[in-house]
């Protein structure tokens, strides 16, 4: 039996992770759960699952929750997300918090030598050689909860990761794939949240429609597979059945491939390296579909994309601040403070104005994705 933390336990990650749980109970268990602000979808999960312990984002729910619970231990704030990250119960903890808050968390689990799921890819985006070469020195390997990095996961097993020659990340295009760039100058809120094969939290879903999600994903494969970037390829297709390919020394390609389910995924870092059943989950089939699509992923079209690469090959504190100016901007976007079109360019003007600074530690990485923050901030004022 697995005891399990899971940061963002109402998140779309979160709501997953305790359906897989709740499909094995004689695999899993949720020892700790962690959320934001949304008590409503918390209360159910405590009722059904029970954690010993639950953390909160502010002083305010946890007032809420404890009246609610009295007995219940509630801890608020960054210190808690730790504190269930390191627990000496706890096997493994899932990080599927949105952001860079997850950082300090992935960081403490590792040295914990806890099994990490990981799906907060900005953790990795914002700091990827600090949590590398901690995984490294405590001997933890880092379980991939995101689509594509699973499946590139699944393709080198047992593989000679010497001979590998490229990893190909798949694409879906998100919620604007079709749309021209004019056609992009106007589109809400509310277009841009409608993702065609994914039911994901909001940030992630404008991530996809800006294709900043893909370019994130380029640098999270980077760091957890270390290949360099000319090494990493996109391509779009719009099915989101190949959830990503390696190709070898050879020209052999092996692809991972599945209907778009994240439990899948997340079941398969909660239990490796073996596989469980995954009852009431769709099955694929090839010969409903018919037909996979393919195209190239026009850099020009998707300019974040390209902001990524160059953030990436230039290293340092840039990433941190790709990440940061994004999540900043993606924020404004969602309180309908900025245009769809202002995001890219919130960030480009930030990635412009800063100097990168070359393996930055912890205290540097949080000053400078602080002061991000601020800078974009500082632009719409
Ligand atoms: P959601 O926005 O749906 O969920 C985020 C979760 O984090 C919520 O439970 C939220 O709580 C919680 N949270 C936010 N701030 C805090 C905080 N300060 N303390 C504790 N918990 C906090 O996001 P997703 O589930 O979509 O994504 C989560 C991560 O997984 C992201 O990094 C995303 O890129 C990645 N990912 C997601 C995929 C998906 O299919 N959704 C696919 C691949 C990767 P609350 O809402 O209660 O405030
Ligand atoms: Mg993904």
């Amino acid at each position: 039996m697995k005891k399990i933390s899971l940061l963002g336990a109402t998140g779309s990650i979160g709501l997953q992770t305790l359906d897989v749980i709740k499909k094995h109970p004689e695999a899993f268990s949720l020892f700790a759960m962690a959320f934001g602000q949304n008590i409503n979808k918390a209360l159910p999960i405590i009722k059904e699952f029970h954690p010993e312990v639950v953390v909160v984002g502010n002083d305010t729910i946890k007032q809420q929750l404890q009246s609610q619970f009295p007995r219940l231990e509630v801890i608020s704030g960054n210190k808690g997300l730790e504190e269930i990250s390191t627990a000496p119960e706890v096997d493994v903890v899932v990080n599927a918090v949105m952001g860079s808050i997850g950082l300090q968390a992935t960081l403490k689990a590792i040295e914990h030598h806890k099994q990490v799921a990981l799906a907060n890819k900005e953790t990795l985006v914002t700091a990827g050689h600090l949590v590398m070469e901690k995984a490294k020195e405590h001997g933890v390997e880092l379980l991939p909860v995101d689509s594509e990095h699973s499946a590139i996961f699944q393709c080198l097993n047992g593989e000679n990761k010497k001979q590998l020659s490229k990893l190909i990340l798949t694409a879906s295009g998100g919620s604007f794939r079709d749309k021209t760039r004019e056609d992009l100058i106007g589109v809400t809120r509310e277009d841009a949240l409608k993702h065609p094969n994914w039911n994901m939290g909001a940030k992630i879903t404008i991530d996809s429609a800006t294709m900043m999600n893909k370019g994130l994903e380029v640098i999270e494969a980077h760091w957890l597979f270390d290949v360099p970037y000319d090494q990493i390829d996109v391509m779009m297709h719009k099915e989101s059945v190949i959830h990503s390919m390696v190709e070898f020394a050879d020209n052999s390609v092996i692809a991972q491939l599945g209907t778009p389910d994240m439990r899948v995924p997340i079941q398969y870092a909660l239990n490796y390296p073996d596989r469980l059943e995954l009852s009431g989950a769709k099955r694929l089939d090839l010969m409903e579909i018919g037909k996979l699509h393919f195209a190239e992923l026009d850099q020009e079209r998707f300019p974040c994309l390209k902001m990524a690469y160059e953030a990436g090959k230039e290293g340092g504190t840039m990433t941190t601040v790709l990440n940061a100016a994004n999540e900043a901007a993606v924020q404004l976007f969602l309180q309908d403070r900025i245009a769809f079109l202002q995001i890219e360019e919130l960030i480009q003007k930030t990635l412009d104005a800063h100097q990168s600074i070359k393996w930055p530690d912890l205290q540097t990485i949080l000053e400078v994705d602080r002061q991000t923050r601020s800078q974009v901030l500082s632009y719409i004022d």
